[in-house]
């Protein structure tokens, strides 16, 4: 039987007894799946999965997206995040300091959701830890959804119905005017996302924010500005954040409709770090967007 082990007093758990290398059954994946919308962020330890066996524990969620141009794994189903040097191998050398790879691990350090810059956002990423530094390089978590609960109504009243327009470029300029190339602005402009959203399995409300957040429409950019930047910081207080401390084969899994993250910084040219993400697709809101 499946059990789930707290995390964090707002959000996660540990899923234990559960094997992610083979076929889950209908029953189990509906627990896990029950879990992923009460709790947010799933960890599962001790999973030395395959790309082809993560492929298909994330399809059970929903369709997966395809990685954008400019990213490692460009054009098919996995995101490769590694500090090793792509046409080496995980076995390979460090690539050097200059190299672009280690400018998006800086960019992952802003607190951000994943592809809230994209028009179809994303449900949930699953990231499994295929080599991870023996020091730092922890993902820090915080809830949108815990945050929002907490609001005061007359904000909460204020932010309803409100659109936020996201982009690629906002978060990478905050690291590096050309961190974003010229090729990823063309190909992912700004693009609106309601600011508040409930969860269609249990109807509870998180806003939906990111370094990619870059203004409010309707509101002075400066004023929108602020007011992310305060629910950013309101969401992501000491005592609210979780720090996973990764163990080489954690496959760790978030909604993406309500939890913030970011990767704390780690030796790069001592450690090695490779890691393997698929996203899954958020249909039902890109429908909305759509319609
Ligand atoms: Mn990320």
């Amino acid at each position: 039987m499946t059990n789930f082990e707290p995390l964090h007093p707002l959000f996660g758990v540990i899923v234990g007894d559960v094997d992610l290398t083979g076929p889950l059954a209908d029953d189990v994946f509906a627990e896990i799946r029950a879990a992923f919308e009460k709790y947010s962020l799933l960890v599962f330890h001790d999973q030395p999965v395959s790309d082809e066996q993560q492929l298909a524990f994330s399809r059970r969620f929903g369709p997966l997206e395809l990685t954008k141009i400019g990213a490692l794994g460009a054009g098919t189903e996995l995101v490769i995040l590694t500090n090793v040097d792509p046409d080496a191998g995980p076995d390979g050398a460090i690539a050097p300091p200059e190299h672009r790879l280690h400018g998006s691990h800086r960019a992952n350090s802003l607190w951000h959701t994943d592809s809230s810059f994209k028009k179809t956002p994303a449900l949930a990423s699953l990231l499994s830890g295929r080599v991870v530094p023996s020091v730092g390089a922890e993902t820090e978590f915080a809830s949108m959804r815990a945050a929002y609960a907490a609001l005061p109504d007359e904000t909460k009243q204020h932010i309803e119905g409100k659109v936020v327009m996201h982009s690629f470029a906002n978060s990478r300029n905050q690291i590096d005017k050309d961190l974003a190339s010229s090729a990823e602005r063309d190909e992912l402009p700004p693009v609106p996302h309601p600011m508040v959203k409930a969860n269609p399995a249990t109807g509870e409300k998180s806003f939906y924010l990111a370094s990619h957040a870059a203004h409010i429409v309707g509101m002075p950019v400066e004023d929108g500005k602020s007011l992310i930047a305060e629910l950013i910081d309101a969401t992501t207080a000491a005592d609210r954040v979780y720090r996973h401390a990764w163990r080489e084969h954690d496959l760790v899994m978030w909604d993406n409709r309500c939890m913030l993250h970011r990767g704390q910084p780690f030796d790069d040219q001592k450690y090695r770090r490779h890691m393997i993400r698929t996203t899954v697709s958020d249909v039902d809101a890109g429908a909305e967007a759509a319609a």
